[in-house]
């Protein structure tokens, strides 16, 4: 393999787990279900960075995954493969998020009611309707395109964007497989399922079953042969002092159901 290619992956890979991590540590595990306690300079500064790295707003983000909670797999599920459609749901989940943003900033009771201990306004890329929202992807944009004009590495300017724009078909890769196609440890009402290869690549968060059943453990894991590696991020952070929480000992109930799911 050429220099230039693994250089290509690993700049692919570096910017698709910075916009991972704001993701699966701050809009998921911290914010939407406070499975930890971020040190407050670091969370304001993950919050005032968040729109310009992943391009999406953490209220309205928190306000549909918490809602996903409320009605997995159910018709008021703003993503489910169950009525989306496996494919449709890369657009139904965009929609989705997009109606969110607008009732937030309609001041929808209902919706503010669900994120009514989120302290932090919208983000102010946000605030407006149009489109400032799609700044950060023209900035990125941007500076690739400088990179590229400038020094001819094409690819690896693509690898920059690409990585850290990534977060639809994450988000896609999760509601999808996670919630159709893989392993169940609990009998649970909704169809969420753990999807290894999901996991692996979007850092835990394909153990779906794993995670509705413990919505309030940083931990996605709970067998021995599953490897959540947002939690090893969690155990950094609070190893360096940036995190709190307590280390969760799931599991340890009998695993009531195993059931392959196709
Ligand atoms: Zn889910
Ligand atoms: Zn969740």
């Amino acid at each position: 393999m050429s220099n230039y290619l693994l250089a290509c992956i690993a700049v692919f890979i570096f910017f698709y787990s910075i916009s991972l991590l704001y993701i699966t540590i701050f809009y998921h595990r911290c914010l939407a279900h406070r499975a930890l306690v971020l040190h407050p300079v670091f969370e304001k500064f993950l919050w005032k960075t968040s729109c310009w790295v992943t391009g999406i707003e953490p209220k309205a983000w928190v306000c549909m995954h918490r809602l996903h909670h409320r009605h997995s797999d159910t018709q008021k599920d703003p993503h489910s493969p169950a009525h989306s459609g496996f494919f449709k749901l890369f657009i139904s989940q965009s929609l989705y998020y997009e109606e969110i943003l607008k009732k937030i900033r309609n001041y929808d009771p209902e919706t503010l009611e669900e994120i009514a201990d989120i302290d932090y306004p919208l983000h102010p890329l946000h605030q407006k309707e149009g489109f400032v929202w799609l700044t950060p992807y023209f900035l990125h944009g941007a500076i690739a395109l400088s990179i590229a004009l400038s020094t001819g590495l094409w690819a690896i300017s693509l690898c920059y964007y690409f990585g850290l724009t990534a977060h639809p078909f994450q988000g896609w890769a999760v509601n999808s497989f996670g919630h159709a196609i893989g392993y169940r440890n609990f009998a649970l009402p909704d169809q969420s399922t753990n999807n290894s290869f999901v996991a692996y690549a979007v850092m835990g968060e394909g153990f779906q079953n794993n995670h509705h059943r413990y919505p309030d453990s940083p931990k996605f894991s709970v067998k021995p042969y599953e490897f959540d590696i947002g939690y090893m991020f969690c155990l950094i952070l609070r190893t360096i002092k940036l995190a709190d929480f307590d280390t969760p000992k799931l599991g340890q109930e009998k695993l009531d159901t195993h059931k392959e799911m196709s």
